[in-house]
C-alpha cells in the first residue's frame, strides 16, 4: 500500500504543528516547526485566510497524518465511528487510538507512529501471546501487548524498554517496561487523548 515517503517535517509546517512524527527530534531544538513554522513552498509566509472548508480539511488532514493513516483507510474509519453510538468525532479518534501501533507509541516502546508502525510489521510483538503484524488492527479491552520474548535481548529493545520505564502511558494502559509487556484496561475515551484536535471539523468536513 502507497505510504508517504517525504520529508516528514514539512508535514507538520503544512499543518502548522508539532505531529511527533520524528521521535526524539521532535523535542529537541531541531524541530523544523520551532526553527521555522510557515507553509512550505514558495508562498508558504504569506498570511492567507482559510474559508470554512480550508479549515475542516487541515484539520481532517492533521488528524490523518498524525496516526499515519492513508485517506481511503481514515474515511473508513470514519464510517465506522458514525455508525457506532455516541458522537461521531469522539469515536473517531477512540478509534484511531486503539490501533494496535498507536499502542505500541503510547506505551513508549517507540519514540514515533512511523517506528511503532514498522516494529509491529517486522513481528517484534505479541497480542495476547500470538503473534501479530498488523498495525492497523483494533485493540479490545483486557489485549495484553507484549514485545516477543527473541527481540528483548537485542540494544534496541532493551534501550526502548528503558524509555518506556520514563514514559507516562495514559490510564487506559497499564505498562510494565520492565517485563515487556502492557494491557489495555479500559477503552480510551476522548479526554484521556491530550492531542489538540477538533473532531467537530473533521465531522463537517465528511458532512457535505
Ligand atoms: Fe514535526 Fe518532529 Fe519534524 Fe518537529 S521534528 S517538524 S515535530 S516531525
Amino acid at each position: 500500500m502507497a505510504r508517504y515517503t517525504g520529508p516528514v517535517c514539512r508535514l507538520c509546517r503544512r499543518e502548522g504543528t508539532k505531529l511527533f512524527l520524528k521521535g526524539d527530534r521532535c523535542t529537541s531544538g531541531k524541530c523544523a516547526i520551532d526553527r521555522r513554522s510557515t507553509v512550505p513552498g514558495q508562498h508558504g509566509a504569506a498570511n492567507k485566510k482559510m474559508r470554512e472548508y480550508g479549515i475542516q480539511l487541515r484539520e481532517k488532514q492533521k488528524t490523518r497524518r498524525y496516526y499515519g493513516v492513508l485517506e481511503r483507510q481514515f474515511a473508513n474509519y470514519f464510517e465506522e465511528a458514525d455508525r457506532k453510538e455516541g458522537m461521531t468525532g469522539e469515536n473517531l479518534i477512540c478509534l484511531l487510538e486503539r490501533r494496535l501501533d498507536n499502542v505500541v507509541y503510547r506505551m513508549g516502546f517507540a519514540s514515533s507512529h512511523k517506528e511503532a508502525r514498522q516494529l509491529v510489521l517486522h513481528e517484534h510483538f505479541t497480542l495476547n501471546g500470538k503473534k501479530v503484524n498488523i498495525p492497523s488492527l483494533i485493540v479490545k479491552a483486557g489485549d495484553v501487548i507484549s514485545v516477543k520474548e527473541a527481540s528483548r535481548a537485542s540494544s534496541k529493545f532493551k534501550a526502548l524498554a528503558e524509555d518506556a520505564a520514563t514514559h507516562t502511558a495514559p490510564k487506559w494502559l497499564e505498562v510494565k517496561a520492565d517485563a515487556f509487556t502492557g494491557k489495555v484496561v479500559a477503552l480510551p475515551a476522548r479526554e484521556d487523548v491530550d492531542f489538540d484536535f477538533n473532531e467537530q471539523l473533521i465531522v463537517e468536513f465528511y458532512s457535505k
